[in-house]
């Protein structure tokens, strides 16, 4: 396309004027041709600009007008820019298509919402899953049509790194996750999947696990009763109160194992806090104490620094299990002389319950799964002082019972910080 500058059209228009202009003088003709020419040339540009505006009100569809000169290119430059512009949003909304088309096709319910959470668009999955209908509820706000009270909470939240699990509106048999994220101006795709097998499938762990647990104890109280009782009447065969020995202690360490996993099959399947009362945290620090003491072989300091101003709301037998569980850790991993501090303490923020110890700590790689059940760092090490490899899951488990969540910091050979980090609503001030 040729460009024309200013200058192209100055000439365009200047060039007769000036040539009137000169006539006029030359032969005495006064203004009048002059003012004429002038007139003409402006009822020229005004021809050009109602025909601009007459094709740009008809949407620019039309191949543009002819013109010469800068109109033309004025007219050209248009056309092209409608063009590509055109060009561009077909193919957007053949991506739009595309990705509808595939969208649709899933199993999964997809929902896209608005920047105020109306439905913009759903596929026939979340007919199924959530009750949606794609044509009649768009443009509808989302929380009005799922009005589950633990949706609301998610949605309205706003912190989505973790999914929702939740009982479907449509069937209750069925159990969704549901994940939402955000895209373009806080604009919001919400998935939801059927879970329901593994969700079965969990329970169906869950429970095998507390079964197996339960049914193993009485058969193993009666072994125990027994060993107890030739342990007790033994001494006469040197080898065989050996035998009896490592049998009792070997049915004392099946106990604890099936005692601390009926206690978490318990606290998995009661989700909800119950029996909360108020807790003074010395007297429960100090009971502590006396537990990991006795746990340890050889002598600890153990000290208690606890602020006494504020008392913990929560269940007292978890809480107590699970800073036990901490203390005697403490105990078990430290050696003869080594410092053990247990305190309580809080911030603008939080309520803290800190087990610290100089003892053994553990490399960095190993700490994130500290909390899988029986997941142990040295192995041979854990089952010498006697741990069933539960005690942090129960931690864990109480922790999130109570909002609260575990934290671990470590260094080998220098020692080991285990955190309780409870909100600040479950601190109380006594
Ligand atoms: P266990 O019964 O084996 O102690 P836990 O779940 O209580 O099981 O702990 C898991 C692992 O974490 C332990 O095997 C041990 O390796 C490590 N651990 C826990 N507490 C401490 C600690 N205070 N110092 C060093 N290592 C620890």
């Amino acid at each position: 396309m040729r460009y024309y500058s200013w200058k192209a059209e100055l000439l365009r228009v200047g060039v007769p004027l000036s040539l009137v202009a000169g006539t006029c003088a030359l032969f005495d003709l006064g203004v009048l041709p002059l003012l004429v020419a002038a007139v003409l040339a402006c009822a020229w540009l005004l021809r050009h600009l109602q025909r601009l505006s007459d094709w740009l009100y008809g949407g620019a569809k039309d191949d543009p007008p002819e013109a010469v000169g800068m109109w033309g290119q004025v007219f050209d430059v248009i056309y092209e820019l409608q063009r590509d512009s055109s060009q561009n949003s077909d193919r957007l909304q053949a991506m739009i298509d595309y990705l509808h088309s595939s969208f649709a096709s899933m199993s999964d319910a997809v929902v896209m919402l608005d920047p105020h959470g109306n439905i913009e668009w759903c596929n026939s999955s979340a007919h199924d899953l959530l009750g949606l209908r794609e044509v009649d509820d768009k443009g509808r706000q989302l929380v009005n049509l799922l009005r589950s009270p633990a949706f609301l909470r998610y949605f309205e939240a706003e912190r989505y790194q973790a999914p929702l699990e939740m009982v479907s509106p449509v069937n209750s048999l069925i159990n969704l996750s549901i994940s939402v994220s955000f895209f373009g101006r806080r604009n919001r795709l919400l998935f939801a999947r059927d879970v329901t097998r593994t969700h079965r499938l969990e329970q169906m762990r869950k429970d095998f696990v507390a079964n197996v647990s339960h049914e193993l104890r009485t058969p193993l109280t009666v072994i125990n009763g027994y060993l107890e009782t030739f342990a007790e009447y033994g001494g006469e065969n040197g080898r065989w109160d050996r035998a009896v020995d490592q049998m009792l202690q070997q049915s004392r360490r099946m106990n604890l194992l099936i005692q601390d996993l009926m206690l978490l099959s318990r606290l998995e399947s009661v989700p909800k806090l119950a029996d909360e009362s108020l807790i003074r945290l010395r007297p429960l620090m100090e009971m502590i104490r006396e537990e990991s003491g006795t746990a340890a072989k050889g002598q600890r300091r153990i000290e208690i620094e606890c602020d006494d101003n504020i008392a913990i709301n929560g269940n007292a037998n978890e809480l107590r299990s699970a800073f036990s569980n901490l203390a005697v850790n403490a105990a078990r991993y430290t050696a003869e002389n080594d410092r053990i501090i247990l305190r309580w303490y809080q911030d603008d923020y939080h309520a803290y319950f800190e087990v610290e110890d100089t003892g053994i700590g553990i490399e960095p790689q190993y700490i994130p799964r500290l909390t899988e059940r029986f997941y142990r760092v040295d192995q041979s090490r854990s089952l010498d002082t006697g741990g069933t490899g539960l005690g942090l899951a129960i931690v864990k488990h109480v922790l999130i019972r109570h909002r609260a969540e575990l934290r671990i910091r470590s260094a080998p050979n220098q020692g080991s910080v285990f955190t309780c980090v409870f909100p600040k609503s479950a601190a109380v001030a006594v």
